[in-house]
């Protein structure tokens, strides 16, 4: 459920509590997160390294320790990364508690089992099939051009397709396709130069408001790493809001599936190819 917004809070929220901070103790409650090395191993290579940054790949979170060894974290369905200033019992769904040197504990809480860590000594072995940060500077509307002019697929699952795009999920990409005024069901390919500009900085823009309102929270899944949650939910235009008045034309917002996905998308200003 985090997409590249909630990460991106993450990391930020991180970076100060953590880069300079050195791994004095790791407690792995559920060994299956561990996807590699094996726990056992898992725990050997990382106590005692000092964490050197805390940066976002896609819907990674990318944290550079000190022996060149990189610890990669993927929240999946409902991963959450807690900060706790003392040392306590794990709690509740929690599976992954390391212990810093300044006291402090990071917690992985993670209920439905499905996140994930690596300790690699190269990232590329995890993120090598990531597709371009849509957020990066070298990511331009030529390059989402040429990418998509190869398409032949509909919009909706190709902006999910992480090896296409890295980052954007359900919410996001629904979220996108209304302000880009783009059918889910498009062919990329029957994109025009005009609409392929529009869809670029319809994905820019709600990426970076949704940072700036630290990432959307339904059900209590993504929570800050304070535990707070975040404030994006109030400014969705179309997602789990069928029914509910389109806020540029007011008619109702319909639900359908593409790609097996749930969509959400305005029939006026989004019309069907
Ligand atoms: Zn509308």
């Amino acid at each position: 459920m985090p997409e590249l917004p909630e990460v991106e809070t993450i990391a930020r929220k991180l970076r100060k509590p953590l880069v300079g901070r050195t791994i004095t103790a790791v407690e792995i409650c559920w060994p299956r997160t561990i996807a590699a090395p094996s726990p056992t191993e898992f725990e050997r290579q990382i106590v005692g390294q000092t964490v050197q940054a805390v940066g976002r790949r896609g819907k990674f979170l990318v944290l550079q320790l000190s022996e060149g060894a990189t610890l990669l974290v993927h929240l999946r369905m409902a991963g959450q990364l807690l900060l706790k200033s003392s040392v306590s019992p794990p709690g509740k769904h929690v599976r992954v508690v390391f212990t810093l040197d300044d006291g402090s504990t990071l917690r992985f809480r993670d209920q439905r089992k499905f996140g994930r860590m690596w300790l690699v000594d190269d990232p590329q072995v995890v993120l090598g099939k990531l597709g371009p940060e849509p957020l990066a500077d070298d990511f331009t509307p030529q390059v989402l051009a040429r990418l998509i002019g190869r398409r032949s697929g509909m919009l909706k699952p190709l902006l999910l397709n992480q090896s296409f795009l890295a980052g954007l999920g359900n919410i996001y990409a629904d979220e996108v396709l209304f302000r880009a005024g783009l059918h889910p069901r498009r062919k990329a390919d029957s994109l025009n130069e005009t609409e392929v500009t529009q869809l670029y900085h319809a994905i820019r823009q709600v990426l970076e408001e949704a940072i700036t309102g630290q990432g959307t929270t339904f059900d209590g899944v993504y929570q800050q790493v304070n535990g707070s949650s975040g404030a994006f939910q109030d400014s969705l235009q179309v997602y789990r809001r069928a029914g509910k008045p389109c806020p540029r034309c007011g008619t109702p917002i319909e639900r359908t599936t593409v790609g097996g996905r749930g969509t959400h998308f305005c029939p006026h200003c989004q019309p069907v190819p």
